[in-house]
């Protein structure tokens, strides 16, 4: 398509045009160069637990008169379907969230709502470490979404705050209303903290910072990116603030939904 039009454009021998052009082309294989970074770190993931699995199968197959092995190998593939069966359901909801298209049929959500059901989600992995989640902040507060992309959302950051945290540790869920028109929802632990080096680009897809202790978290590497397109997706921003070695705060700031009876704001309130 490129090709074509800079034919239609070069007889006009209008060099802006001819920049444009160039530009436009630059962009293009950007995005092109994106797409297919993207489609060979997923072809990679894919084949991790694939590879695996088939493994594992010809194992068990080559030790059916040994009970103990069969218990132990077979243990193994559950491990890496989980790992698989996460990886698909991430894409999944990355593919829902990343495009341009505006979500449907959002509706009246309670922050309350989602902050539960996203500890509840968390709550055997953060026991399996004695870390305690505590819930503190405003409640009654409501914004308009998609309740369970913003539950997934809080979801990946507590689930994150748990896995890169010490055992015997905490991890505090706040909220609060940062102005008349946006909520916050504070995610903090008391983990291993992130490179300030590091920071810009944790959000990007398959990015972590050491991929030997991700996968040993079963993480797929895609939970802040789903975090940070579910939260853009919803008109908010996500903001992280952290300190090597002594913990990260993730703040997900949402537009506040008003007028609905339930705002803390008088509905007189000056804006
Ligand atoms: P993963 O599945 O690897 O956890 P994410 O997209 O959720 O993928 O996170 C990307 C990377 O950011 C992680 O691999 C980890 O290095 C870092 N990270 C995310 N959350 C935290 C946290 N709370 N504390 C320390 N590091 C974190």
């Amino acid at each position: 398509e490129g090709r074509w039009f800079a034919v239609r454009v070069a007889p006009l021998g209008t060099h802006g045009l001819v920049l444009v052009l160039a530009e436009d082309l630059t962009e293009m294989r950007r995005v092109e160069a994106i797409r297919r970074d993207f489609v060979a770190n997923v072809s990679h993931e894919l084949k991790t637990p694939v590879g695996a699995l088939a493994l594992l199968a010809e194992t068990v197959a080559g030790a059916a008169d040994d009970p103990d092995a069969v218990r132990r190998f077979t243990g193994r593939m559950q491990h890496e379907s989980v790992r698989l069966t996460n990886l698909v359901q991430d894409l999944m909801t990355l593919s829902r969230v990343q495009g341009d298209e505006p979500l449907d049929a959002l509706r009246r959500v309670a922050v309350d709502d989602i902050i539960a059901e996203a500890v509840d989600r968390c709550q055997i992995k953060a026991e399996a470490k004695d870390i305690e989640l505590v819930c503190g902040g405003l409640s009654g507060l409501r914004v308009r979404g998609d309740e369970e992309l913003l539950t997934t959302a809080l979801r990946n950051l507590i689930d994150n705050a748990v896995a890169y945290s010490p055992e015997h540790t905490k991890v505090a869920i706040g909220t609060r209303q940062a102005d008349p028109d946006h909520v916050e929802v504070t995610v903090t632990d008391q983990g291993i903290g992130i490179p300030e080096v590091e920071l810009e680009r944790i959000f990007e897809r398959f990015y972590r910072v050491d991929p030997a202790r991700s996968r040993q978290t079963g993480g797929t590497g895609l939970g802040l990116a789903i975090v940070k397109h579910v939260t853009t997706k919803h008109g908010g921003e996500v903001v992280v603030w952290s300190k090597e070695g002594s913990g990260s705060t993730f703040t997900l700031r949402l537009p506040l939904l008003r007028g609905d009876g339930h705002s803390t704001q008088p509905p007189t309130a000056p804006r």
